[in-house]
């Protein structure tokens, strides 16, 4: 682990590796994919990627890394999970599968495809707490959203509270608990790079302060 200028891993199981790696470069930072336990113990923070958690879940067993990513995340390195990468840091999953792993450091419970089968994808301009600017553009993908959160987790945004969202309005859609972020919607897709910089935020001020 570097204590000058951190390493962010991404976790390289399946997904969206190389949109996560391309936005943390254009953050200015050292990103590289991490599939072994070595390459894990190298790295300052870890995103773990859009994709499919049951995929990403079974095959975290299959590279030996599910116990190593758990024990990093407990222990306070910076993790920040989009889409099913927050759905393996919750606490809790409702609709995956009964099998499937949880990473853990988020008090959250998630709903997995909330906003429903026939729902693809859907976008939405939200209000970020943390974030300067204008709103951040929400791509939403077979996206999960937060169903209940602990009283120690902070919530960055929510489904803006309007008809038109449907089942989703109000819903929250990314929150942070400590060293851990996560959002259900996917901004290494959309070029804005605000959400992937707080994250190097938190990372540089974890190593700053020796945590
Ligand atoms: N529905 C997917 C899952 O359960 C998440 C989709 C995504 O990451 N875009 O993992």
């Amino acid at each position: 682990m570097s204590s000058v200028e951190p390493v962010v891993g991404v976790l390289a199981l399946q997904g969206d590796v190389r949109e996560h790696i391309a936005a943390l470069g254009r953050c200015g930072l050292r990103a590289r994919p991490v599939r072994r336990p070595a390459e894990l113990s190298e790295v300052d923070g870890l995103v773990i990627p859009g994709g499919e958690s049951t995929t990403i879940s079974r095959l975290l067993v299959t590279f030996g890394l599910l116990d190593p990513v758990r024990e990093r995340i407990a222990s306070g390195m910076p993790a920040y999970g989009s889409c099913a990468g927050m759905i393996l840091l919750a606490g809790e999953v409702l609709d995956g599968r009964p099998d499937q792993h949880q990473l853990g450091g988020l008090d959250v419970v998630v709903r997995r495809n909330a906003f429903g089968r026939q729902v693809d994808s859907f976008e939405d301009d939200l209000d970020f707490t943390g974030i300067e600017g204008p709103p951040v553009h929400a791509v939403f993908i077979r996206a999960p959203w937060v169903e209940s959160a602990a009283p120690g987790v902070e919530v960055l945004a929510t489904v803006p509270d309007v008809p038109e969202a449907g089942a989703a309005a109000g819903r929250i859609v990314a929150v942070r608990q400590g060293s851990v972020l996560a959002t259900a919607f996917h901004p290494e897709l959309t070029g804005d790079e605000r959400v992937h910089r707080l994250f190097c935020e938190m990372i540089t001020s974890t190593l700053v302060s020796g945590g």
